[in-house]
Protein backbone atom coordinates (compact mmCIF):
# COMPACT_ATOMS: atom_id res chain seq x y z
CA UNK A 1 0.00 0.00 0.00
CA UNK A 2 1.28 3.72 -0.81
CA UNK A 3 -1.10 5.89 0.57
CA UNK A 4 -1.18 9.49 1.09
CA UNK A 5 -3.76 10.27 4.24
CA UNK A 6 -4.39 13.84 5.64
CA UNK A 7 -5.26 13.63 9.46
CA UNK A 8 -8.36 15.49 9.93
CA UNK A 9 -7.76 17.30 13.51
CA UNK A 10 -4.02 18.61 12.62
CA UNK A 11 -4.24 18.48 8.75
CA UNK A 12 -0.71 16.40 8.84
CA UNK A 13 -0.27 14.13 6.03
CA UNK A 14 1.20 10.52 6.42
CA UNK A 15 2.72 8.32 3.64
CA UNK A 16 1.72 5.03 4.60
CA UNK A 17 4.81 3.16 2.34
CA UNK A 18 4.41 -0.99 3.62
CA UNK A 19 6.75 -1.63 1.29
CA UNK A 20 9.43 -0.05 3.08
CA UNK A 21 8.82 -1.91 6.34
CA UNK A 22 10.96 -5.24 5.46
CA UNK A 23 13.90 -3.40 5.30
CA UNK A 24 16.68 -1.20 7.15
CA UNK A 25 14.56 1.93 6.87
CA UNK A 26 16.11 5.60 6.47
CA UNK A 27 12.86 6.85 8.70
CA UNK A 28 13.14 5.04 11.47
CA UNK A 29 15.67 5.08 14.62
CA UNK A 30 18.08 2.61 14.30
CA UNK A 31 21.32 2.50 16.87
CA UNK A 32 23.66 2.10 15.02
CA UNK A 33 24.73 1.84 11.29
CA UNK A 34 24.94 -1.37 9.43
CA UNK A 35 29.11 -1.94 8.69
CA UNK A 36 29.20 -2.96 5.02
CA UNK A 37 31.67 -5.11 3.52
CA UNK A 38 30.86 -4.23 -0.09
CA UNK A 39 29.22 -0.30 0.06
CA UNK A 40 26.82 -0.10 -2.87
CA UNK A 41 27.50 3.96 -3.16
CA UNK A 42 31.38 3.33 -3.54
CA UNK A 43 32.77 3.18 -7.14
CA UNK A 44 32.88 0.11 -8.69
CA UNK A 45 29.50 -1.03 -7.14
CA UNK A 46 27.26 0.75 -9.59
CA UNK A 47 25.33 -2.04 -9.87
CA UNK A 48 24.54 -2.43 -6.79
CA UNK A 49 22.19 0.37 -7.16
CA UNK A 50 19.07 0.64 -9.41
CA UNK A 51 18.98 3.20 -12.49
CA UNK A 52 20.78 6.10 -12.25
CA UNK A 53 18.81 9.47 -13.22
CA UNK A 54 21.92 11.97 -13.48
CA UNK A 55 25.79 11.19 -13.22
CA UNK A 56 28.40 14.46 -13.05
CA UNK A 57 31.22 12.54 -14.49
CA UNK A 58 34.83 13.29 -12.56
CA UNK A 59 36.73 16.24 -13.96
CA UNK A 60 40.32 14.28 -14.25
CA UNK A 61 38.42 11.31 -15.98
CA UNK A 62 35.40 11.34 -17.54
CA UNK A 63 35.22 7.57 -17.28
CA UNK A 64 34.91 7.93 -13.55
CA UNK A 65 31.70 9.74 -11.68
CA UNK A 66 32.20 12.44 -8.90
CA UNK A 67 28.24 12.76 -7.78
CA UNK A 68 25.49 10.19 -8.63
CA UNK A 69 21.59 10.04 -8.52
CA UNK A 70 20.06 7.34 -8.32
CA UNK A 71 16.34 6.02 -7.66
CA UNK A 72 15.80 5.03 -4.22
CA UNK A 73 16.32 0.76 -3.48
CA UNK A 74 13.14 1.11 -1.55
CA UNK A 75 11.00 4.27 -2.21
CA UNK A 76 8.26 5.90 -0.20
CA UNK A 77 6.64 6.88 -3.13
CA UNK A 78 5.29 4.57 -5.83
CA UNK A 79 6.48 5.60 -9.37
CA UNK A 80 4.06 8.05 -11.32
CA UNK A 81 0.57 6.31 -12.42
CA UNK A 82 1.20 2.46 -11.03
CA UNK A 83 -0.83 2.45 -8.27
CA UNK A 84 -4.38 2.20 -7.88
CA UNK A 85 -6.08 4.96 -7.01
CA UNK A 86 -6.71 4.51 -2.92
CA UNK A 87 -10.19 2.91 -1.68
CA UNK A 88 -12.20 4.83 1.17
CA UNK A 89 -11.06 3.49 4.31
CA UNK A 90 -13.42 2.10 6.40
CA UNK A 91 -12.44 4.09 9.58
CA UNK A 92 -11.48 7.28 8.61
CA UNK A 93 -11.56 11.27 7.81
CA UNK A 94 -14.32 10.44 5.21
CA UNK A 95 -16.49 9.43 8.06
CA UNK A 96 -16.48 12.77 9.83
CA UNK A 97 -18.95 15.46 9.12
CA UNK A 98 -16.35 18.55 8.73
CA UNK A 99 -14.59 18.90 4.66
CA UNK A 100 -11.79 16.88 4.73
CA UNK A 101 -9.17 15.42 2.02
CA UNK A 102 -9.56 11.95 0.92
CA UNK A 103 -6.74 9.92 0.54
CA UNK A 104 -4.05 10.03 -2.40
CA UNK A 105 -2.08 7.47 -4.50
CA UNK A 106 1.55 7.74 -2.95
CA UNK A 107 3.41 8.44 -6.47
CA UNK A 108 6.35 10.36 -7.16
CA UNK A 109 10.17 10.48 -7.08
CA UNK A 110 12.24 9.20 -4.26
CA UNK A 111 16.07 9.19 -4.73
CA UNK A 112 19.66 9.11 -3.79
CA UNK A 113 21.90 11.31 -3.99
CA UNK A 114 25.49 10.09 -3.79
CA UNK A 115 27.91 12.91 -2.94
CA UNK A 116 31.11 11.29 -3.55
CA UNK A 117 32.62 8.25 -5.30
CA UNK A 118 35.16 7.56 -2.23
CA UNK A 119 34.11 6.29 1.24
CA UNK A 120 33.42 9.35 2.82
CA UNK A 121 31.21 9.90 5.54
CA UNK A 122 31.07 13.57 6.64
CA UNK A 123 30.37 15.81 4.16
CA UNK A 124 32.99 18.20 5.65
CA UNK A 125 35.06 15.63 3.99
CA UNK A 126 34.64 17.11 1.01
CA UNK A 127 35.85 19.79 -0.55
CA UNK A 128 33.91 22.95 -1.30
CA UNK A 129 34.29 23.12 -5.31
CA UNK A 130 33.01 19.28 -4.71
CA UNK A 131 30.00 20.28 -2.66
CA UNK A 132 29.11 23.36 -4.97
CA UNK A 133 29.00 20.32 -8.06
CA UNK A 134 26.83 18.74 -5.85
CA UNK A 135 24.26 21.46 -5.15
CA UNK A 136 24.87 22.01 -9.35
CA UNK A 137 23.30 18.60 -10.19
CA UNK A 138 20.46 19.01 -7.30
CA UNK A 139 19.54 22.08 -9.08
CA UNK A 140 19.63 20.63 -12.37
CA UNK A 141 17.66 17.35 -10.94
CA UNK A 142 15.02 19.43 -9.79
CA UNK A 143 14.65 21.87 -12.83
CA UNK A 144 13.79 18.45 -14.73
CA UNK A 145 10.87 17.40 -12.15
CA UNK A 146 9.45 20.75 -12.40
CA UNK A 147 8.74 19.54 -16.00
CA UNK A 148 6.38 17.05 -14.29
CA UNK A 149 2.64 18.32 -13.83
CA UNK A 150 1.84 15.41 -11.45
CA UNK A 151 4.39 16.93 -8.71
CA UNK A 152 3.35 19.69 -6.80
CA UNK A 153 6.61 19.96 -4.49
CA UNK A 154 10.56 18.91 -3.94
CA UNK A 155 12.26 18.25 -0.75
CA UNK A 156 16.02 17.27 -0.50
CA UNK A 157 17.64 15.86 2.72
CA UNK A 158 20.14 14.37 4.47
CA UNK A 159 20.20 12.33 7.48
CA UNK A 160 23.59 11.31 9.17
CA UNK A 161 24.03 9.20 11.80
CA UNK A 162 22.21 6.73 13.48
CA UNK A 163 20.08 9.12 15.26
CA UNK A 164 19.73 11.54 12.35
CA UNK A 165 17.64 8.33 10.22
CA UNK A 166 21.28 7.43 8.45
CA UNK A 167 21.61 3.38 7.97
CA UNK A 168 24.08 3.49 5.08
CA UNK A 169 27.17 5.43 5.95
CA UNK A 170 28.74 6.88 3.12
CA UNK A 171 27.79 10.22 2.55
CA UNK A 172 24.38 10.81 0.53
CA UNK A 173 21.28 12.82 0.66
CA UNK A 174 17.48 12.03 -0.77
CA UNK A 175 15.53 13.95 -2.84
CA UNK A 176 11.62 13.08 -2.25
CA UNK A 177 9.03 14.74 -5.12
CA UNK A 178 5.50 14.57 -3.74
CA UNK A 179 1.83 14.89 -5.40
CA UNK A 180 1.27 17.38 -2.90
CA UNK A 181 2.52 20.44 -1.39
CA UNK A 182 3.23 19.61 2.71
CA UNK A 183 1.47 21.43 5.61
CA UNK A 184 4.56 23.03 6.44
CA UNK A 185 5.47 24.79 3.25
CA UNK A 186 1.75 25.81 2.75
CA UNK A 187 1.45 27.31 6.24
CA UNK A 188 5.03 28.99 5.31
CA UNK A 189 3.36 30.21 1.75
CA UNK A 190 0.27 31.83 3.60
CA UNK A 191 2.56 33.56 6.50
CA UNK A 192 4.73 35.00 3.51
CA UNK A 193 1.80 35.78 1.55
CA UNK A 194 0.16 38.11 4.67
CA UNK A 195 3.37 39.52 5.14
CA UNK A 196 3.70 40.85 1.96
CA UNK A 197 0.29 41.83 1.81
CA UNK A 198 0.59 43.67 5.12
CA UNK A 199 4.40 45.28 4.52
CA UNK A 200 5.19 45.16 1.00
CA UNK A 201 8.26 43.31 2.13
CA UNK A 202 9.15 39.43 2.00
CA UNK A 203 8.91 37.64 5.58
CA UNK A 204 12.45 36.32 5.30
CA UNK A 205 14.11 39.01 4.00
CA UNK A 206 13.14 40.83 6.65
CA UNK A 207 13.96 38.38 8.93
CA UNK A 208 17.53 38.08 7.52
CA UNK A 209 17.96 41.82 7.57
CA UNK A 210 16.99 41.52 11.91
CA UNK A 211 18.94 38.83 12.23
CA UNK A 212 22.34 40.18 10.49
CA UNK A 213 21.64 43.70 12.35
CA UNK A 214 21.29 42.56 16.05
CA UNK A 215 23.72 39.50 15.24
CA UNK A 216 22.98 37.75 18.33
CA UNK A 217 21.75 34.09 16.61
CA UNK A 218 24.24 35.39 14.15
CA UNK A 219 26.71 31.91 13.13
CA UNK A 220 28.15 33.30 9.30
CA UNK A 221 27.86 34.97 6.66
CA UNK A 222 29.02 35.58 3.04
CA UNK A 223 28.44 38.18 0.38
CA UNK A 224 25.25 35.52 -1.15
CA UNK A 225 24.22 34.05 2.39
CA UNK A 226 23.74 34.51 6.38
CA UNK A 227 23.37 31.82 8.37
CA UNK A 228 21.61 32.00 11.55
CA UNK A 229 20.34 29.97 14.95
CA UNK A 230 16.47 30.41 14.22
CA UNK A 231 14.92 31.93 16.80
CA UNK A 232 12.55 29.62 17.79
CA UNK A 233 14.90 26.61 17.00
CA UNK A 234 13.67 23.11 18.18
CA UNK A 235 16.85 21.34 18.43
CA UNK A 236 19.88 23.08 19.90
CA UNK A 237 21.86 24.78 17.00
CA UNK A 238 19.13 24.67 14.31
CA UNK A 239 20.57 26.92 11.47
CA UNK A 240 18.51 28.35 8.83
CA UNK A 241 21.03 29.47 6.06
CA UNK A 242 19.46 32.21 3.51
CA UNK A 243 20.22 33.50 0.29
CA UNK A 244 20.45 37.13 0.96
CA UNK A 245 19.11 38.01 -2.36
CA UNK A 246 15.51 37.31 -2.64
CA UNK A 247 14.74 34.00 -4.41
CA UNK A 248 11.33 32.30 -4.47
CA UNK A 249 12.63 28.56 -5.31
CA UNK A 250 16.36 26.92 -5.02
CA UNK A 251 16.58 26.52 -9.28
CA UNK A 252 16.90 30.16 -8.69
CA UNK A 253 20.69 30.19 -7.95
CA UNK A 254 23.47 30.42 -10.27
CA UNK A 255 26.75 28.09 -10.05
CA UNK A 256 28.42 31.20 -8.34
CA UNK A 257 25.57 31.36 -5.59
CA UNK A 258 25.85 27.23 -5.24
CA UNK A 259 29.69 27.88 -4.71
CA UNK A 260 29.06 30.36 -2.05
CA UNK A 261 26.60 28.01 -0.82
CA UNK A 262 28.31 25.16 -0.39
CA UNK A 263 31.32 27.54 1.30
CA UNK A 264 29.06 28.42 3.73
CA UNK A 265 27.35 24.99 4.11
CA UNK A 266 30.37 23.61 4.94
CA UNK A 267 31.68 26.20 7.24
CA UNK A 268 28.61 25.31 9.67
CA UNK A 269 28.70 21.59 9.50
CA UNK A 270 31.92 21.78 10.88
CA UNK A 271 30.71 24.48 13.18
CA UNK A 272 27.70 22.47 14.95
CA UNK A 273 30.55 19.32 14.88
CA UNK A 274 32.88 22.12 17.07
CA UNK A 275 29.94 22.95 18.92
CA UNK A 276 28.16 19.72 19.57
CA UNK A 277 30.66 17.39 19.16
CA UNK A 278 29.85 15.73 15.74
CA UNK A 279 26.32 15.30 16.45
CA UNK A 280 23.82 13.41 14.11
CA UNK A 281 21.96 16.06 12.25
CA UNK A 282 19.51 16.33 9.31
CA UNK A 283 19.33 18.94 6.92
CA UNK A 284 16.70 19.43 4.31
CA UNK A 285 15.89 22.17 1.65
CA UNK A 286 12.88 24.20 2.10
CA UNK A 287 12.02 25.82 -1.19
CA UNK A 288 8.70 27.14 -2.89
CA UNK A 289 6.04 24.91 -5.13
CA UNK A 290 6.89 23.11 -8.27
CA UNK A 291 4.42 25.35 -9.73
CA UNK A 292 5.61 28.87 -10.81
CA UNK A 293 2.44 30.20 -10.01
CA UNK A 294 1.32 29.73 -6.27
CA UNK A 295 3.43 30.93 -3.14
CA UNK A 296 4.51 33.81 -4.86
CA UNK A 297 6.53 35.38 -1.58
CA UNK A 298 7.90 32.23 -0.84
CA UNK A 299 11.64 32.50 -0.50
CA UNK A 300 13.56 29.17 -0.01
CA UNK A 301 16.17 28.27 2.85
CA UNK A 302 18.52 25.40 4.52
CA UNK A 303 17.97 24.37 7.50
CA UNK A 304 20.38 22.20 9.12
CA UNK A 305 18.71 20.49 12.62
CA UNK A 306 21.59 18.70 15.12
CA UNK A 307 19.87 15.57 16.47
CA UNK A 308 20.55 16.49 20.39
CA UNK A 309 17.65 16.14 22.24
CA UNK A 310 15.06 13.37 21.60
CA UNK A 311 11.42 13.78 20.45
CA UNK A 312 9.62 11.84 23.46
CA UNK A 313 5.96 12.19 24.56
CA UNK A 314 5.90 15.63 24.85
CA UNK A 315 6.72 16.40 21.76
CA UNK A 316 4.32 13.76 20.36
CA UNK A 317 1.73 14.80 22.40
CA UNK A 318 1.95 18.60 21.75
CA UNK A 319 4.01 19.09 18.36
CA UNK A 320 5.54 21.50 20.88
CA UNK A 321 10.05 21.30 21.35
CA UNK A 322 11.78 21.40 24.39
CA UNK A 323 15.07 22.89 23.36
CA UNK A 324 17.76 23.30 26.45
CA UNK A 325 19.93 25.27 24.61
CA UNK A 326 18.84 28.93 23.56
CA UNK A 327 19.84 29.73 20.08
CA UNK A 328 21.92 32.40 21.23
CA UNK A 329 24.22 30.86 23.15
CA UNK A 330 24.41 28.32 20.64
CA UNK A 331 25.13 30.78 17.74
CA UNK A 332 27.80 32.46 20.10
CA UNK A 333 29.62 29.03 20.87
CA UNK A 334 29.05 28.07 16.68
CA UNK A 335 31.14 31.53 15.72
CA UNK A 336 33.43 30.93 18.26
CA UNK A 337 33.76 27.46 17.38
CA UNK A 338 33.79 26.08 21.06
CA UNK A 339 32.19 23.49 22.40
CA UNK A 340 28.67 24.40 24.04
CA UNK A 341 29.62 23.59 27.32
CA UNK A 342 32.32 26.09 27.14
CA UNK A 343 29.94 28.86 26.85
CA UNK A 344 27.84 28.10 29.79
CA UNK A 345 30.71 28.29 31.98
CA UNK A 346 32.02 31.65 30.75
CA UNK A 347 28.19 32.86 31.11
CA UNK A 348 28.47 30.99 34.67
CA UNK A 349 31.35 32.82 35.74
CA UNK A 350 30.12 36.01 34.66
CA UNK A 351 27.39 35.74 36.70
CA UNK A 352 29.08 34.66 39.57
CA UNK A 353 31.06 38.11 39.67
CA UNK A 354 28.13 40.10 39.24
ZN1 LIG B 1 30.90 3.70 0.28
ZN1 LIG C 1 12.82 37.23 0.36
Amino acid sequence: MNEIRCDPLTGFRVLIAEGRGARPCDFTISHQIESRQRCPFCFGNENDTPNEVLRLPASHDPEKWQTRIVSNKYPALAPLGRTLPPGNPSVGPLSLPHETIPPQAAEGIHEVIIESPDHCIRTTDLMVDHLAAVLQIVRKRIEQIKQIPELKSVQVFKNVGPTGGATIEHAHSQLIALPLVPPTIEREAVVADSHFEHTGSCVLCDLWSNESSHRQRLVDENSGFGAFCAYAGRQPGETWIVPKKHQRDFTAIDDTDCHLLAEILHSVLQQIDQTFNVPAYNYMLLTAPLDGNSAAHYHWRWVIVPRITIRAGFEWGTGCFINPVSPERAAEAMRRRLPIDDIAVEQDRERDIA
